[in-house]
């Protein structure tokens, strides 16, 4: 067990995607304190997008954010681009390709070498590193408390500015500056105890976590539709909140998934409907026009363009047995409307453990948008997703915690 009071420039908490980043930028002129409760870095780095590592997207703008508070993303995010993270890919012969929908993706097991080689850059500037060591309490010491503090402790660091003392289950430190980056509640069952410490400790607001780029749950009303159609996955159309999604559907067991329904659940509120259009590349109407004259049954038109086993949970039988030349207007308009602007009203979203992400954290009133200061409590900064802002799917979290890291770096170094 280690138990010196070392003093160091800058304490950074969580070796996660954000600590690690800001870690690597400030190590080249300050001294640096890197403190990781699991016995490894990155951890939930290293599993992201499927372990190839969707780390960024050619199209980054405040719009692709979720916060309570839109504007704050911003200024991180114009100073640190797409081109910024590619060219660290390019630097570090980490290899990627641009995906769908502008997502760009790591090689095979991008996420594993991403995550090694921010850690390696960091090391190799001198960084230091402390593992398997939660931290447990953070003091503010008051300016007249400085002197004691120095007087007990080996100074590693540039300045002797003692502004924090951060315990451990592994021995106690002092710092200038403290970087909290505590990642979120996601893929696990509770946040850190930590988070809710700061807040309090240093007054900070937070907004309660939630799951988001999550399942959704199905209510009733569209279980059966969901249970028999499981395992089938369908380009669509979704309108939620006033965003519109075109993205792969999946129906499960319990619902929705795949990557329209985890970003509906960015933007969905409780009890408001999801309008799904399942079918984004045809009008129903006009293929109605075209086989006006046929006999051919709306099951059998139908089947060409859905899955057959959605249709008896869209439609009565009355209806799909119906030939395409006897169809009413009404009846025609009915379809539509089903298959166009369809009604999906979640029970829920999954819980924090199906989550990609999180909504809530430390509300960024808090902080200042340009470096991640705390507005009230000097020296102290907060980056990635223990921040209130969620990125859609498709590499905006990463590239959030790396240009917030950027942001405070570039201020810290
Ligand atoms: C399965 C999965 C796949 C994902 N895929 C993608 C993807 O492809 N693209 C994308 O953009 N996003 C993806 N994400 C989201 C992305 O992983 C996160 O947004 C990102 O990792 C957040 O970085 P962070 O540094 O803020 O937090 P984290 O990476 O979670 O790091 C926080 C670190 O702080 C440590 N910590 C917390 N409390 C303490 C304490 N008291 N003492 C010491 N250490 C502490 C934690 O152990 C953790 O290592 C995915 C998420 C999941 C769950």
């Amino acid at each position: 067990m280690q138990t010196t009071n070392k003093h160091y420039d800058i304490i950074i908490i969580g070796a996660g995607a954000s600590g690690l980043f800001c870690a690597m930028h400030c190590a080249e002129n300050k001294n640096v304190l890197l403190i990781e409760k699991n016995n490894l870095a990155g951890k939930k780095l290293a599993i992201t997008g499927g372990g190839a590592c969707n780390f960024s997207n050619e199209d980054i703008t405040a719009n692709n954010y979720f916060s309570h508070n839109p504007h704050f993303v911003k200024s991180a995010l114009a100073k640190f681009s797409t081109s910024d993270i590619c060219e660290y890919y390019t630097e570090n012969n980490l290899h990627y390709e641009t995906r769908d929908q502008g997502k760009l993706f790591g090689s095979k097991l991008g996420a594993q070498r991403l995550t090694d080689s921010l850690l390696k850059n960091y090391l190799a500037l001198g960084g230091h590193t402390l593992f398997s060591a939660a931290v447990t309490r953070i003091k503010k010491i008051a300016p007249n408390e400085n002197s004691a503090h120095l007087e007990n402790s080996t100074h590693v660091g540039n300045s002797g500015n003692k502004n924090f003392l951060i315990e451990t289950e592994k021995g106690s430190f002092s710092a200038e500056n403290l970087v909290l980056a505590l990642g979120s509640p996601a893929w696990q069952k509770n946040a850190d105890p930590l988070f809710n410490y700061c807040a309090k400790e240093f007054t900070l607001a937070t907004y309660p976590f939630s799951p988001a780029l999550s399942p959704l749950f199905a209510t009733h009303n569209d279980l059966n539709l969901c249970i028999n159609t499981t395992g089938n996955a369908l380009t669509v159309r979704l309108l939620v909140d006033s965003k519109e999604i075109v993205d792969q559907l999946l129906f499960t067991h319990t619902g929705l998934s795949g990557p329209a329904a985890l970003r509906a659940s960015l933007w969905w509120k409780k009890d408001t409907p999801i309008i799904i259009d399942f079918l984004p590349t045809d009008t129903i109407s006009d293929v109605f026009e075209e086989n006006k004259q046929e006999k051919i049954l709306i099951k059998t038109l139908l089947g060409y363009k859905l899955p057959k086993k959605m249709l008896p949970f869209l439609f009565t039988e009355k209806i799909l047995l119906t030939p395409c030349n006897a169809l009413q207007k009404k009846t025609r308009e009915l379809i539509a409307e089903t298959i166009h602007a369809y009604s999906f009203i979640p029970a829920k979203i999954a819980p924090l453990q199906k989550a990609e992400t999180t909504i809530g954290g430390f509300d960024t009133q808090n902080f200042s948008s340009k470096n991640m200061q705390a507005t009230h409590t000097p020296n102290l900064f907060a980056i990635g997703e223990c921040l209130d802002v969620a990125g859609d799917l498709g590499g905006y979290n990463l590239h959030w915690a790396f240009a917030s890291a950027f942001a405070a770096a570039m201020h810290l170094k």
